[in-house]
Parts: C-alpha cells; sequence; structure tokens
C-alpha cells in the first residue's frame, strides 16, 4: 500500500484528535487509544480516497473485521452475521477464507502464464530479426545472448509452471471442492431460514 502524503497523514492525525470518538460502524465508545483506528469507508484497495468524506473513525475490531470491505458491504456482512447467528456465519467466513487463499495461488499462476507468453513473444520477435536482418557480428552476438537469456528464462518459467502435482491443478480442484461445500450450506439455510423474507435470501446470497 502507498504511503501516505503529509496532507492525508494530518488529515488522518486531526480527525484522530477529534472528541468524542466513537466508532463510526458499532457505535461504541473509544477510550483507550490503541482501540482507535481511522477507517476509509471505500477502503484504498477498492478506488477510495484519502478525503474527509471517506474517513471515519472506528473501533480495532470493526477496523479489522470490515477488512477490504466497503461500508456498504459491510451492513450486509453485519446484518447476515447477526441473522445466522456465531456456528453458520464462522463456517461461512472459514471457507470463503480458505477460497481467498486458493484464489491467491491461481493468481500467481496467472500472472507466470503472463510472463511466460511475454517471454514467448520477446523470443519470437528476436528470432524473426535473426532470420531477417543483415547484421554484423556484434549485433549477431548480442541477438544471440539475448535469444539464450529468454529461453533460459522459459525453461525456468517451465519448471515453475509443471510440478509432479501442480499447486495450479490443486488449487483449482480446492476451489471446485470449497464452492460445492459452499452451496451445500447455502441449500441447508435457506432450507432452516425458509420462512425468512427474499430480503434475507438475498443477503445470504450476498455473503456466501
Ligand atoms: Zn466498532
Amino acid at each position: 500500500m502507498r504511503k501516505y502524503t503529509s496532507r492525508e497523514s494530518s488529515m488522518i492525525k486531526n480527525l484522530k484528535k477529534e472528541k468524542p470518538h466513537i466508532c463510526y460502524y458499532c457505535r461504541k465508545f473509544i477510550t483507550n487509544e490503541e482501540e482507535l483506528t481511522v477507517d476509509h469507508k471505500t477502503p484504498l484497495s477498492r478506488g477510495g480516497l484519502t478525503v474527509p468524506d471517506n474517513l471515519v473513525i472506528a473501533c480495532k475490531d470493526c477496523n479489522l473485521e470490515k477488512d477490504s470491505m466497503t461500508e456498504d458491504e459491510y451492513y450486509v456482512y453485519l446484518e447476515v452475521k447477526k441473522e445466522l447467528g456465531n456456528y453458520n456465519f464462522i463456517i461461512i467466513t472459514k471457507i470463503n477464507n480458505l477460497l481467498k487463499e486458493q484464489e491467491k495461488i491461481l493468481d500467481m499462476y496467472r500472472d507466470l502464464h503472463e510472463e511466460k507468453r511475454l517471454l514467448n513473444y520477446k523470443k519470437m520477435k528476436v528470432l524473426k530479426m535473426i532470420t531477417t536482418e543483415h547484421f554484423n557480428a556484434a549485433r549477431g552476438y548480442m541477438l544471440a545472448r539475448e535469444l539464450q537469456n529468454y529461453s533460459l528464462k522459459l525453461i525456468r518459467l517451465d519448471e515453475e509452471l509443471i510440478h509432479e502435482t501442480s499447486m495450479e491443478e490443486l488449487a483449482k480442484y480446492n476451489i471446485m471442492q470449497l464452492n460445492t461445500q459452499k452451496r451445500e450450506i447455502f441449500k441447508k439455510l435457506i432450507e432452516a431460514y425458509k420462512n425468512k423474507d427474499e430480503k434475507f435470501k438475498i443477503l445470504l446470497k450476498k455473503a456466501m
């Protein structure tokens, strides 16, 4: 995450000076300095800005729980959490966290595939130069070095990409399994809460 500019830092500092300190989300009085945080209603990671409209005082617990959710998403999350009770909610949260981890692994592989695609493109470009250009020895040497460089990098990348049991395949499999589990829990919850209104079902779906 990028650092704040001095203007943004002083904006955050000033907000922390304003009293009384009441958490914007749970309305708790914050008496302990350690509990006092400033939250971005729309997180920086979601395109939020460090501007007065987007900054609120929040207790540490709420801030941690809200994580990268927007304000609206967090309210949905809280509403569903209340309705489902702790037990079901913890299970859903755990599955979602596991899913996030697996998605991160897939992202890493996506980056590696993209790197490979780029390297192959560069390699083909050099190969084309070698076969179509007229060049002197110095340029020829340079092109050969470049070609060797790309080839070595590609070999290393392939080694990373092809394991005996590919982490990527495993992550895909885990995601499939976790999503199946989620669907099953969702079905059970819908059955258990069948007397609830449509709004609840929509919230539940959002939280899942
Ligand atoms: Zn709070």
